[in-house]
């Protein structure tokens, strides 16, 4: 019996969906909750190329919510693209992965975007920002792409092709990063509700049946569904897919200090602050050839090899400012 055989016993996806699905370049942002549910599906179902971009190392406050990762993987400080690739490869070794332990940002997603040809671009991203950037790039190359969103109970799911409105259109602005899981938590089962309908909506549009066309809402504690229909959400006046004005992908440099989910703050340090650790305050208490944890004061750091370093513990925007020119110093 084929591996597939009941996946391709539904007549809708059918072997026909099958060698679709097979053939189809998939790139996959994030490797966090969304991105390893979503990977761990496709790479079951036998999507044979998925390309995967995530820029952290797996913690174990990640575990009860990210598949695909084990104690083993926090102890080790594996980089999460690296941790992926491992275990994909002992659920199903006809996946081929190509990864990207990088951040994304305006400057490097066209090259990689050139560099993968993806037929398809799945959002596992917990960051708008990012959300807002593969937006333009997907509106840019006509690349049709499948958004999804989980905080707390919540989560959201919308299918973008070229035609329909755009992620812009839905949300003209850029949602508070008040709206986090840092802040609000995020429940498990959201988690595989949202990545599991990003899936079917991919493999819908894979498999030539096109998106659904609908804007889901899903609670996974007060248990309700709310299927939106997107025609009526187009603005007539959206920068990106009725103008073609892409702000954030010509947009080639991004702040040093970032504020991310709850009191974490994204640092970028020069690249040779890796190599300079010990002159920082604090100590180092774990290093790897990837990424070194730092503990100073009340504060944690997560430094990567690339002089990006998480920053736990802050405060305030102020309280960022003073640390960030304080670690500069001291590797001057
Ligand atoms: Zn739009």
């Amino acid at each position: 019996m084929s591996r597939y055989d009941r996946q391709t016993r539904f007549q809708p996806f059918g072997e026909d969906g099958q060698t679709k699905l097979s053939n189809a370049h998939i790139l996959v942002f994030g490797a966090g909750a969304l991105g390893t549910h979503i990977i761990d599906q496709l790479a079951r179902m036998g999507a044979n190329h998925i390309a995967i971009i995530d820029m952290d190392i797996v913690e174990i406050s990640n575990l009860h919510r990210q598949t695909l990762y084990d104690e083993e993987d926090a102890y080790h400080l594996t980089s999460k693209v690296q941790a992926v690739k491992e275990k994909i490869k002992k659920i199903n070794s006809n996946i081929a992965i190509s990864a990207y332990d990088v951040e994304v940002n305006s400057s490097n997603i066209e090259d990689i975007i050139s560099e993968v040809q993806p037929d398809m671009i799945i959002d596992g991203m917990d960051n708008f920002k990012v959300r807002f950037l593969i937006n333009e790039v997907c509106h840019k190359y006509q690349i049709p792409w499948v958004y999804g969103a989980a905080v707390g109970s919540k989560g959201t799911i919308y299918g973008i092709d070229h035609q329909g409105p755009c992620l812009k259109c839905l949300m003209q602005t850029m949602p508070e990063t008040g709206e986090s899981c840092a802040i609000n938590g995020v429940l498990p089962p959201i988690i595989s509700i949202v990545a599991s309908y990003e899936v079917a909506e991919a493999i819908r549009y894979l498999a030539g049946k096109g998106f659904s066309k609908q804007l889901i809402t899903v609670d996974a504690f007060d248990i309700n569904y709310k299927a939106m229909n997107i025609d009526i959400l187009k603005n007539k006046d959206c920068p990106v897919c009725e103008n073609q004005e892409y702000d954030l992908l010509n947009l080639k440099k991004d702040n040093q200090i970032e504020s991310m989910c709850g009191q974490t703050f994204l640092f970028r340090l020069p690249k040779h602050a890796f190599d300079y650790a010990n002159h920082f305050p604090g100590n180092v208490i774990k290093s790897t050839s990837f990424a070194k944890l730092i503990q100073y004061e009340n504060y944690e750091f997560t430094l990567f090899k690339d002089g990006r370093m998480n920053a736990y513990g802050i405060q305030s925007d102020e309280e960022a400012q003073g640390i960030y020119h304080t670690l500069l110093k001291s590797i001057r």
